[in-house]
């Protein structure tokens, strides 16, 4: 790889094989299949390497690690890909086009070019949209339970939603001493059965076919006003927080620059090889759906690595499957 890269009006282009757009589990993984394939490769992360994963207070599921912090085990992973590859933490990409053969990246540091893209971006957090949330964000209204738990501790919090956010957030309050309710849409979670038997075993208050109509508070959350959406009854809790888990929204605003097709929910769709419709792209990761786990992001992450070093090692070979 040249450094230097050719000069442009622009600024001094950077290239590379393969740029892998975000740091977390699905691109630190890219980065060290595509660097092992002998691909000259860099990973660009608009905040620090780890993903959404920092945010999990306990993972028990990820093969090797029984029991380890989120914020533990993408330490491991960061330091484990850097062996291999630049990671150019709080370089965030505000321009992907395609240029010929090639893309072209502007960032908020630099400009780069490369011959592959792998899109491993994530997701953020779904909005409630309602009355107060947007005005006590940060003041009481939370969406990362390890972030702000510690400030609610012995205090009655509220968790809204019914997935594994929304449980392994109830348990982690439950375990910082909070008074813990949890408010669900539905009369069922979908969340893992054994999160659900812990939240019994914890005796967790749990609100069904309940929505969150309003929170409440001048400077801080003093309330929430809660509706069942069965008998239409509206009750207002008195709560210092409320965690909202309701799910993720795929970050796939540069896939939609190149093009890449996306489902209705805006996942970026790839095939078994994590390859997307268009050439030399590639998704992996929370960005792409599916089961959104870490493993599954992994394995998507060194999928991509080694589709994109087929392609451009054989480029008129295996979309051809000659
Ligand atoms: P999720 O599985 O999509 O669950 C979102 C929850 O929020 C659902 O219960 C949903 O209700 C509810 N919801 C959605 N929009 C809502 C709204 N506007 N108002 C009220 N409720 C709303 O999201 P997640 O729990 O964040 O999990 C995301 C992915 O990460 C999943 O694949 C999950 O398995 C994975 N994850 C795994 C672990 C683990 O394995 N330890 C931990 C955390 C997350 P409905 O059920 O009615 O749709």
């Amino acid at each position: 790889m040249d450094d230097s890269g050719p000069k442009t009006e622009r600024g001094p282009l950077t290239d590379y094989d393969v740029v892998i757009i975000g740091a977390g589990p699905a691109g630190l993984s890219a980065g060290i299949y595509a660097r092992r394939a002998g691909m000259s490769c860099i990973i660009l992360e608009k905040g620090v390497p780890g993903g959404q994963v920092l945010t999990s207070p306990k993972i028990e599921n990820y093969p090797g690690f029984p029991e380890i912090e989120g914020m533990k085990l993408m330490d491991v992973m960061a330091e484990h890909a850097r062996m291999y590859v630049d990671i150019r933490e709080g370089e965030e990409v505000t321009r992907l086009v395609r240029s010929g053969e090639r893309f072209e990246f502007t960032t908020t540091n630099g400009r780069y070019s490369s011959r592959a893209v792998i899109l491993a971006t994530g997701s953020f957090h779904r909005k409630l949209d309602v009355e107060g949330e947007e005005r006590l964000s940060g003041r009481g209204v939370s969406y990362c339970a390890t972030c702000d738990g510690f400030f609610f501790k012995k205090k009655k919090v509220v968790v809204v939603g019914g997935g594994n956010t929304a449980l392994t957030d109830a348990l982690y309050l439950h375990s910082m001493g909070c008074e813990v309710s949890i408010a669900h849409r539905r009369d069922a979670f979908r969340a893992d059965r054994h999160l659900q038997d812990s939240v019994a075993d914890r005796s967790i208050a749990i609100l069904w076919d309940t929505v969150v109509e309003e929170i409440v508070g001048e400077n801080e959350v003093t309330a929430v006003k809660l509706r069942n959406v069965k008998t239409g009854a509206v009750d207002t809790k008195p709560v210092s927080g409320v965690f909202v888990a309701v799910g993720e929204v795929p970050s796939s605003q540069l896939a939609a620059e190149l093009g890449v097709r996306m489902d209705p929910g805006g996942f970026v769709t790839v095939d078994m090889s994590f390859r997307t419709n268009v050439p030399n792209v590639y998704a992996a990761g929370d960005v792409a759906g599916g089961i959104r786990q870490i493993v599954a992001a992994v394995h998507g992450g060194a999928a991509a690595a080694l589709s994109a070093f087929e392609d451009l090692a054989k480029p008129y070979y295996s979309r051809s499957g000659g």
